[in-house]
């Protein structure tokens, strides 16, 4: 481009790169009118002001806890959104916890409240349940039924909640390789084993009329989630199951594969 100079030079600049960088920065569409511009597809996703529909469906839970004198039942409802489309995703929307003990009322209606604000934020609420199982009562936990150990009644509703969004498909558990699954298996065919040769050994003993220390045979026990445990095993660091036994000398979990000694 050439442009005729009438008046005498006074000072001169050369153009640098950053220069013309700062030139096309200028010019840019400002990202709001760019980004309304883009075609947009119709996803709905979860945020805090849509709208509860009229009816919602949902699922209740029962706790029954040695902590607290009766049952309590919790609701989880969730809103289905994009319904009908390849982008249908059921969101959890709310909770509720009902009971006929008030003991805990107050922090239960709080932190129902919040829990459910969570949920209509938006965005990823599976944090809820590893801050809600993480909580232990100073005063002590307790055993479920099956043998697992819930550190406080939060730790329950955190449970409660992570059952709940595997069941939508909001949390997937992670798979469990083949050979960690064969070496469970492979340790407690051994165990299993063990117990019924101590069994033969103390029949023996009782048919000599000889003193032999009574090793008596294991019952295994069948818990709530068809897996079978000795009622004698302890419980787990590790997966929170009554499934630790001792295996030549070594705490071994029958669940989990968690071993003391590697
Ligand atoms: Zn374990």
């Amino acid at each position: 481009m050439a442009v005729k100079i009438d008046k005498k030079i006074k000072g001169y600049a050369v153009v640098t790169p950053e220069d013309k960088a700062k030139a096309v920065q200028a010019d840019a569409v400002p990202r709001a009118v760019a980004e309304a511009e883009l075609p947009t597809a119709d996803v709905i996703q979860m945020h805090e002001r849509i709208e509860r529909p009229e009816v919602l469906i949902g699922s209740t839970y029962k706790i029954k806890s040695p902590l607290v004198e009766h049952a309590m039942y919790v609701t989880i409802n969730d809103i289905v959104l994009n319904a009908g489309s390849e982008h249908e995703q059921r969101r959890p929307f709310e909770i509720f916890i009902n009971s006929k003990s008030m003991d805990h009322f107050q922090w239960i209606v709080a932190l129902t409240r919040i829990m459910s604000a969570v949920f209509r934020k938006g965005g990823d609420v599976t944090f809820l349940v590893e801050e809600m199982k993480a909580v232990f009562d100073p005063k002590g936990g307790y055993f479920k039924a099956g043998g697992v150990y819930m550190p406080s009644l939060v730790a329950e509703l955190g449970m409660i909640v992570e059952d709940h969004l595997k069941s939508i498909g909001m949390i997937h558990d992670p798979e469990m390789s083949p050979e960690r699954r064969a070496l469970i298996a492979e340790k407690r065919r051994a165990f299993e084993e063990r117990s019924k040769k101590n069994a033969e050994i103390s029949v023996a003993g009782e048919m000599g009329g000889a003193l032999v220390a009574p090793a008596h045979e294991e019952d295994i026990e069948v818990t709530g989630d068809g897996a079978s445990f000795p009622p004698s095993a302890t419980m787990c660091h590790k997966c929170s199951n009554k499934a630790v036994v001792i295996m030549d000398g070594c705490a071994t979990c029958l669940n989990c594969g968690y071993s003391k000694c590697g």
